[in-house]
């Protein structure tokens, strides 16, 4: 069975977000960027389903410009066999990439699709069930488990009232949730190793898709400042603040 991971470059989540001058989204010119950390934990989960013997191939796919073929590589470093990257400037909206990576997973016969369960820049938490959707495939959302045997996939959610257990038939599509697995670190020979391993190039258009927006962005920008809070000295001062202005936000 072969495993399609889609991986997305993002700021990476150590830095401080800023928007642009021009209200038109979050700067990313100089930032440092790195894979989404759900991405990592589909990879990881991917690559321990082909050590335990259960999967064939983990093929790892990045849309976007061609800065991806290094979150690419990152893939590959962890143990994905092989990576495919579409190339596109167009700023791209969840659909648009449910629509290629279904064009993929067809293409690729995958048997499963493991994503992130969202992307931390966007936190769209779209991607994965529009892929179901448009491949008619069941999917669980959130994993913090999967078993795979006899061409099922059972998998555990955690969920607000407890944990939940999803049996679904192959392929599927599951998305990832940090509980799912620690990532390792890449070593350094399976860096130098992943440089040998190919990453093929293709285009929107020769996977039949139109990525062009169907969302309009208006303005993005920076949440308010918070106040400072205040010490207060006695019990009496901090029951007359919360009496006359603590309020419901
Ligand atoms: P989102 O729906 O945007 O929050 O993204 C959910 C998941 O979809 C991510 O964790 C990735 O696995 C995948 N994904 C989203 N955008 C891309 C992209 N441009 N390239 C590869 N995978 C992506």
């Amino acid at each position: 069975m072969k495993i399609l991971v889609p991986v997305k470059r993002v700021v990476d989540y150590n830095v401080k977000i800023r928007v642009r001058a021009d209200g038109s989204g979050v700067e990313t010119k100089g930032v440092k960027m790195s894979m989404n950390p759900f991405d990592e934990n589909a990879i990881e989960e991917a690559v321990r389903l082909k050590e335990e013997g259960v999967a064939s191939e983990v093929v790892a796919v990045s849309i976007g410009l061609a800065a991806c073929a290094e979150t690419l590589r990152t893939a590959l470093a962890i143990g994905a066999d092989r990576a495919i990257l579409v190339e596109t400037d167009v700023a791209l909206q969840p659909l648009a990439v449910a629509k290629l990576l279904a064009a993929l997973a067809r293409r690729e016969e995958a048997g499963l699709v493991i994503a992130g369960k969202q992307a931390i820049d966007d936190d769209m938490n779209a991607t994965g069930q529009m892929l179901a959707a448009l491949l008619d495939w069941p999917q669980a959302t959130f994993a913090s488990k999967i078993a795979i045997a006899g061409g099922e996939a059972t998998v555990t959610r955690e969920v607000d009232d407890g944990l939940e257990t999803f049996v679904l038939p192959l392929p599927a599509v599951v998305t990832a949730d940090l509980r799912l697995n620690e990532p390792r670190y890449a070593s350094l020979p399976n860096i130098m190793k992943a440089r040998k391993k190919p990453i093929a190039t293709l285009t929107p258009a020769e996977l039949g898709v139109d990525p062009a927006p169907r969302l309009k962005v208006l303005e993005v920008t920076e949440p308010a400042h918070r106040q400072a809070g205040r010490k207060l000295k006695t019990v009496a001062e901090l029951v007359a603040a919360l009496r006359d202005e603590a309020r419901v936000i």
